[in-house]
């Protein structure tokens, strides 16, 4: 396997991740043609902005080779995953919808400190109560 997410792009089908305002900044400052937000976002009911999906998966996704088309810029979401806070339990976990999520964050200290990375992006990017 090339990389953890050959041939997979299944958290890219029906995406729901948030972004932030730096997320937004950074692809259409990194993407050379005209791109508008309104291109690839959509503000959801709870007034944030989502990835738009187009034609079921994220309007980033190669879907002839299930490739992220802005790997290196992608948003800091997108990087966490497949770790993910579960806001009901108040803690971090590993989605069980990635199929190779046992792959990501071996080492149980990487995983205590990325959780705080998490919790932080979430309180200050996103403005998001977590406990
Ligand atoms: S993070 Fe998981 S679900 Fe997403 S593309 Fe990689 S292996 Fe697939
Ligand atoms: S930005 Fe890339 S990694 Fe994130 S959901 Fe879209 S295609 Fe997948």
């Amino acid at each position: 396997m090339r990389n953890k997410c050959e041939n997979c792009g299944k958290c890219c089908l029906e995406t729901e991740m948030i972004l932030s305002p730096q997320d937004i900044k950074i692809i259409i400052n990194s993407l050379p043609n005209n791109i508008r937000k309104e291109d690839f976002t959509f503000k959801n009911i709870n007034e944030q902005y989502q990835l738009r999906n187009i034609e079921g998966h994220c309007f980033f996704l190669d879907y002839s080779n299930k490739e992220c088309k802005i790997y290196k810029f992608r948003p800091q979401g997108c990087k966490f995953y497949p770790l993910i806070y579960d806001i009901n339990k108040k803690k971090c976990r590993l989605d069980e919808e990635c199929p190779r999520n046992n792959l990501f964050y071996k080492d149980n200290q990487t995983l205590r400190n990325e959780c705080q990375n998490v919790k932080m992006f979430l309180k200050n990017q996103l403005n998001i109560k977590i406990n």
